[in-house]
């Protein structure tokens, strides 16, 4: 339906979410099986946590994920990928984000790597709350305007990529791939219900291949204080960490009940939304981002596998401490 109101192409961010999550569960093989990095690994697409985190637990920068959040990813592929692919000027590119965080309009610009492919690689960031007041001050009669397909190479999505939206979204979705780059086969139960609900801060335990994987999710950033400080202390202790894998979105309810979104949103109301992306995921054909078809064409045409040396040019970036006020 986007289509309609102008833009030339739509690409899905679920698509973006499917490929971080390919990233990001390959990041935590290398360092949980293979011992390459810092344990726990804390996710990294909430760019509201992100900045919480340079400012407030800069200590915590080795633990990070460098996966770029999904938006991102899909903006720099626009303007390389897609833009080779199509014979387009990626100058002539102008990407626009449709996103349910205000934190995202800091995120485009936050640092060098946003502009992997040339370019900025998202122009601008419109929230749902600003895109349907447009709607809306256009006249235009958005819920009648027919479906359309996301435009393809960079369309199709699995529902693991549905499920970024919802706290403990991302941990099983990366749990779902990671499983399987372990064990070499998929999850018999793909649903992580450990991961699912309101509660301020899940905690559980998924057996992979006889090693027990430790992972813990929190929303809302009183919630995240609390689990950083229990990592914070086990260093220093020097116990065993809490967590292997842990993670955070500032927003409760995660994306859904993103900063960005329509105002009012109540429990229930993230519930709701919660359910419907449950529900997508469940309906979709491929629910593991491994198995989606467009991922693994990409991979195989253009970024070599993932974590390959062009996968870190253009889909991961770094982190800084940074002072709560510029001076
Ligand atoms: S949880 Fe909130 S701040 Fe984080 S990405 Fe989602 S909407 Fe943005």
């Amino acid at each position: 339906m986007l289509k309609r109101l102008g833009f030339d192409a739509v690409f899905d961010t679920n698509f973006g979410a499917d490929l971080t999550i390919m990233e990001e569960s390959n990041e935590f093989v290398e360092r949980f099986v293979h011992g390459k990095g810092e344990i726990p690994l804390i996710t990294s697409c909430c760019p509201g946590w992100v900045d919480y985190m340079e400012k407030y637990y800069p200590e915590m920068i080795p633990h990070f994920s460098s996966a770029k959040s999904p938006h991102e990813m899909v903006g720099v592929l626009s303007k390389t990928y897609y833009a080779e692919k199509k014979g387009i000027n990626p100058a002539k590119i102008f990407g626009v984000s449709i996103m349910p965080c205000t934190a995202k309009k800091y995120e485009i610009t936050r640092i060098d790597d946003m502009y992997a492919s040339g370019y900025q690689d998202i122009d601008v960031v419109l929230t749902t709350r600003e895109f349907s007041r447009m709607i809306k001050a256009s006249g235009i009669d958005f819920l009648n305007l027919p479906d359309s397909e996301p435009d393809n190479i960079l369309g199709d999505y699995t529902g693991a990529g549905v499920i970024f939206g919802a706290t403990g979204g991302v941990m099983e979705a990366a749990l779902r791939t990671a499983y399987y780059l372990i064990t070499g086969q998929n999850l018999k139960k793909v649903d992580i219900e450990e991961t699912r609900g309101l509660e301020g801060i899940k905690t559980g335990k998924i057996n992979i291949n006889g090693k027990e994987v430790r992972i813990a999710v929190a929303h809302g950033l009183a919630n995240v204080a609390s689990v950083l400080d229990e990592v914070k202390e086990a260093k220093a202790k020097g116990k065993e960490m809490p967590y292997h894998f842990i993670e955070v979105m500032a927003c409760r309810g995660g994306c859904v009940g993103g900063g960005g979104q329509p105002y009012g949103a109540t429990d229930e109301i993230r519930m709701k939304r919660a359910s419907g992306i449950y529900t997508d995921d469940k309906n979709q054909e491929y629910r593991c981002s491994h198995e989606n078809p467009f991922i693994k064409k990409l991979y195989e045409d253009y970024l070599g596998k993932p974590l390959s040396e062009k996968s870190h040019k253009l889909l991961h970036t770094h982190y800084k401490p940074r002072p709560l006020y510029n001076r």
